[in-house]
């Protein structure tokens, strides 16, 4: 196992691309490993490619769309309404099910089989929408899971676990890569790049965070 590797689990969004650029700072060589799972807005996939092929990293794009076929969200199924808030006694409808926990354990056999341990995760506890596999003790838990599973010591990152929007940006300005950041990658629950819709859920997280970002850099 190569220490001086890391496998980021990369959609092409504001975190995953954070984070792919947190490897690259921090790993001397840095994979990445996109999954097509059925997402409404595959073009993610393209964008994803575009900044891999730009910061010269490895990418690797796996279909897993089988995920899509499982349970009815607002991800992967037009025919289901986006909620715009999350529900009182639920998780949102753009939660789906069981995303991380395949991502994560299918990235930990890939980095197996090309001699990487360290794997990268953009998952956050601090904005999260309440999605359950985004909090620290899952990630946690998988990691000793798949240890066990495999008989490896991967260790799985997670940077911007106990961060918020707002600092996410910092990290990224921190980084160098603010403006590829903000124009080159894809959150918009709509599918458009850089500042999205400015509407769904993940819009005004990103912009909440982004105007919180830029008021206090003044
Ligand atoms: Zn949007």
């Amino acid at each position: 196992m190569n220490k001086e590797e890391a496998l980021v689990v990369f959609s092409g969004g504001q975190d995953s691309t954070t984070c792919l650029f947190w490897a690259i700072k921090n790993f001397k060589k840095v994979h990445a490993l996109t999954f097509i799972y059925g997402q409404k807005h595959v073009h993610e996939v393209d964008l994803a490619k575009q900044i891999a092929a730009d910061a010269g990293v490895d990418l690797k794009v796996m279909d897993v769309s089988f995920i899509a076929g499982l349970t009815h969200n607002s991800l992967t199924d037009s025919s289901v309404i986006m909620d715009k808030e999350k529900p009182k006694d639920s998780l949102p409808n753009t939660f789906v099910p069981g995303r991380n926990l395949f991502f994560l354990s299918i990235a930990a056999v890939y980095a197996r089989e090309i001699g990487v341990n360290h794997m990268v995760t953009g998952v956050s506890q601090t904005d999260f929408s309440g999605y359950p596999d985004c909090r620290d003790a899952f990630i946690k838990s998988l990691n000793v899971t798949l240890n066990l599973a495999m008989e490896e010591q991967f260790v799985i990152h997670t940077p911007l676990m106990w961060i918020d929007k707002a600092q996410t940006w910092q990290l990224a300005d921190e980084l160098g890569v603010f403006d590829i950041i903000r124009n080159n990658t894809l959150t918009c629950y709509n599918g458009i790049q850089g500042d999205g819709c400015g509407e769904c859920p993940a819009c005004t997280l990103r912009r909440e965070g982004l105007e919180t970002y830029l008021a206090s850099r003044k």
